[in-house]
């Protein structure tokens, strides 16, 4: 899990826009900046490039003619490309005597939501004054205070080049939180429908192995796993598969030793396990 924060803040004067969150609020003062001086985008994006330590504002749009009047929303953009974040949450307060900004918070919140692509209600703006204290109480500055709560993917593919014959799409995995996936195929020859090496008991046996190197890839055993089923195409495999099976299989409480499924051509098998990683 990553936690972001972010703060900004901007003298205010007559004669520029106030602009929050990417929208203009009527005031007779607005952000001095290079840019529009949106406090509250601002501190956002510091939040954003905080929570995957990525630096500050200052790193990626350095004060410059090339920024001039340039609009935040612009600036968080980028930075959504850069960082790749999901983020869970947003709660902000904007620092500021006034305009009171109680009429304008659920069109800025509206417009955070859209920028992200996130849900309305998990994006938090709140306003609060400085009780006429301090320049930001004697109505010369504006600031903003974001934190940010990263939604990180947690699904992470597992590969491994120690299974035993079957490696790329034959033998891979996935690990969601504490539980791994794995789908461990055994190809047969697709000229003439054949196992191709040796016996049915030796690819039993080469699959058995493949699903416990991806096991162990995501930090799991055959005695993790919680669920496992080996489909066949053919029940006249049944018997020299149910055994090797078995003894790799042993202490899954939901082993389904073997069902017949149609796999897709030139499959003979498909063993599917989920384990918890302890
Ligand atoms: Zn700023």
């Amino acid at each position: 899990m990553r936690i972001g924060e972010g703060f900004d803040i901007h003298v205010l004067t007559e004669g520029r826009k106030l602009v929050l969150g990417g929208i203009e609020i009527p005031s007779e003062k607005g952000e001095y900046a290079v840019s529009d001086g949106d406090v509250l985008l601002h501190a956002l994006i510091d939040a954003i490039l905080g929570a995957k330590a990525l630096g500050d504002i200052g790193k990626y749009f350095p004060p410059g003619k090339e920024y001039e009047g340039i609009s935040s929303t612009i600036l968080l953009e980028k930075v959504l490309e850069i960082s790749k974040v999901e983020i869970g949450n947003i709660d902000s307060t904007v620092f500021l005597e006034e305009p009171k900004l109680g009429p304008y918070i659920d069109k800025i919140r509206e417009n955070l939501s859209n920028l992200l692509s996130m849900n309305m209600d998990r994006i938090s703006v709140k306003a609060k004054t400085m009780e006429a204290l301090g320049p930001i109480g004697e109505k010369k500055a504006i600031a903003a205070r974001v934190v940010i709560l990263l939604k990180e993917s947690t699904m992470e593919k597992i590969k491994t080049n120690k299974a035993p014959g079957a490696i790329g799409p034959y033998s891979q995995g996935y690990k969601v939180g504490n539980f791994v996936f794995t789908s461990g195929q055994i190809p047969v020859n697709p000229e003439n429908g054949l196992v191709e090496e040796d016996t049915i008991e030796y690819q039993a046996d080469r699959a058995s192995r493949n699903v416990g190197e991806v096991l162990k890839a995501g930090g799991a055993g055959f005695d993790d796993v919680i669920k496992t089923t080996c489909f066949l195409s053919d029940m006249k495999y049944f018997a020299a598969f149910n055994e090797i099976y078995a003894k790799y299989f042993t202490s899954s409480p939901a082993r389904s030793c073997v069902a017949v499924k149609e796999l897709p051509k030139g499959v003979l098998c498909e063993i599917e396990a989920i384990a918890i990683v302890k």
